[in-house]
Formats: structure tokens, sequence, C-alpha cells
């Protein structure tokens, strides 16, 4: 058969700060490539992937802020409907993970009260380069009550096992 059929679909949303590798994380989870550019584009981003949970299939389809984070535009109607969120920093940008507290606020204010995100640490094949530690980001984490990866875009390095672990939690508590 030519279609694919599914039992759910999961809205999820990437939030974080620019150049934190959000759109290549959707790239490498959605087509399992990686683009080494950083193309502002304006305009969200979405992409989609069918995964197996238990023995039902969950259509999961994510956007993107894409280039609109400094603009302060991420307007209600991004987050709404979404049911999972991906917050990430980059390990190598330590800004990026001192502003995780405003991108909580900010999903807070705007998002579903019961939406389920996930924090993920990117470009851990960027080692020699690391500002941020693994402890922090855990600590971050457990002090939020998220769930904690890291990550590498490049690598495909916990990408499929981020969005997979996001999935269950959702899954397996509707
Ligand atoms: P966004 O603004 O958060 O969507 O960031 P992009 O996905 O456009 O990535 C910003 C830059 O970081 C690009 O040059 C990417 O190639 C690079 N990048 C993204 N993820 C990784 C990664 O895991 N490792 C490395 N080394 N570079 C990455």
């Amino acid at each position: 058969m030519a279609f694919q059929s599914y039992s759910y679909v999961f809205k999820y949303i990437i939030v974080g700060d620019s150049a934190v590798g959000k759109s290549c994380l959707l790239l490498q989870f959605t087509d399992k490539r990686f683009k080494s550019t950083h193309d502002l584009t304006i305009g969200v981003e979405f992409g989609s992937r069918t995964v197996e949970v238990g023995d039902k299939s969950v259509k999961l389809q994510i956007w993107d802020t894409a280039g609109q984070e400094s603009f302060r535009s991420i307007t209600r109607s991004y987050y709404r409907g979404s049911i999972g969120a991906l917050l990430v920093y980059d390990i190598t940008q330590r800004q990026s993970f001192e502003n995780l507290q405003k991108w909580m606020e900010e999903m807070k204010e705007n998002a579903h009260s019961r939406m389920t995100i996930i924090l993920v640490g990117n470009k851990t094949d960027l080692e020699s380069e690391r500002q941020v530690s693994y402890e922090e980001g855990q600590a971050f984490a457990k002090d939020n009550g998220l769930v904690f990866f890291e990550t590498s875009a490049k690598c495909a390095y916990n990408v499929d096992k981020a969005f997979l672990s996001v999935t269950k939690d959702i899954y397996f508590n509707l």
C-alpha cells in the first residue's frame, strides 16, 4: 500500500536560542541528513516522521522556529496544539544555557500546561569546545522536572532517542 496509516498525531515544537542546532535536529530526525550552514530562513520550518510506540503508529509533526527567535515573534499560534517540546541549548555556547530559564517562562506563558518538555544539550561532537558540563544540564533538568539528553545533530547521536523518549512519555500518559 502506498499510504501510511497511524493512530495518533503529536505536534512538537523546538525552542531555544538561535544557532543551537534546532533545524539540524529536525532534519536529522526526519531526513537523516545534516546541513553545515546556518540559514536564517524566515518562517517556521516543519517536518514529520511516523514512529512506532507500543503497537501503535504515531505521526510526529515537528515545528521549528527557523530564525524567528530574535524577533520575539514566536506567538501563541506556534505553540497551539503542541503536546511536546524540545528545549535546546548548545553545549559550546554558555549563553544558550543561561537563557534556558527565559525559554521556560516563555513556554509557560504560551503553551498547554501539560506539555511535555525535554531538555537537549546539542553539539556533543565539539567536546573540546564544551562550555556547559553534562552535570549542569542534568541539574537544570532535575530542578525543572525535565528529561535530559545530550545530542549531536551532526553525528546523529541520541537524536532518535530524544524524540522517541518524549513520544513514549506522552503516549504512556495519554
Ligand atoms: P538553529 O538556528 O537553532 O536552527 O540552528 P541550525 O540548525 O541552523 O544550526 C546552527 C549551526 O550549528 C549550523 O552551522 C549547523 O551546521 C551547526 N550544528 C547544528 N547541530 C550541530 C551539531 O550537533 N554539531 C556541530 N558540530 N554543529 C552543529
